[in-house]
């Protein structure tokens, strides 16, 4: 609980600061999905307007564009790793033998049917359905790389598996340690963020998706 008043009284005071200086917030949501998550929202010190050139400075990105994504990864290894996490397909009951079979030679549409599976899923539980923008999901190979993303972004220690962030409309995961339920819980977020003409609080955003990745297979 004081770890909780003082979390609010720093945010209180970053938005303070904020109005007062004029300065853009660029909100970094983090997840944790540890029963104490850790769930903040602060605003990044100088760097943070770097995640908006972040993906364009990195040539070595492959890309896979779906219906309502593009997924950035390194190589075909980190894709594999992620696929084999993901554990969600629509015809999971009737056809997962036949699922699974057809499309695990090709790990490119696998992903591709899974992620816009999950993404359909999550707009079916919120019953949010409007159109957004793809969203990017940037998927690096494990903690080490996943952090010094963070660190690049927010210039603070990565302390949370995942995230998202409005701005740049973009998911970041980590393909070493990453579900379902935590892909569901950022798609959450970005759909939340999208779909009320002015963004919900926080805390609300925060429990619509939870809501989201504990329903994800129900
Ligand atoms: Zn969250």
């Amino acid at each position: 609980m004081l770890f909780k008043k003082h979390i609010t009284k720093l945010f209180l005071f970053f938005i303070l600061i904020n109005l007062f200086l004029f300065i853009p917030i660029i909100l970094v949501q983090g997840d944790n999905e540890n029963k104490d998550k850790i769930t903040f929202t602060f605003a990044p010190k100088g760097k943070a307007h770097k995640a908006h050139n972040e993906t364009t400075k990195r040539p070595l990105w492959q890309r896979i564009e779906t219906k309502h994504t593009v997924i950035q990864y390194e190589n075909l290894k980190d894709l594999k790793k992620f696929e084999g996490k993901i554990d969600y397909s629509q015809d999971k009951f009737f056809f997962k033998g036949l699922f699974f079979s057809s499309t695990s030679n090709d790990p490119k549409k696998a992903v591709n049917k899974k992620v816009e599976a999950l993404f359909e899923r999550v707009q079916e539980i919120l019953d949010m359905r409007t159109k957004i923008n793809k969203i990017i999901i940037n998927i690096y190979p494990n903690k080490n790389r996943l952090d010094e993303i963070y660190y690049h972004i927010t210039g603070t220690k990565c302390r949370i598996r995942s995230w998202y962030i409005y701005e740049s409309n973009t998911i970041y995961i980590n393909a070493s340690d990453v579900h379902e339920g935590i892909l569901a819980h950022e798609m959450a977020h970005a759909i939340i963020d999208h779909y009320f003409s002015i963004r919900p609080p926080r805390v609300t955003a925060e429990i619509l998706a939870r809501y989201v990745d504990e329903h994800v297979h129900f």
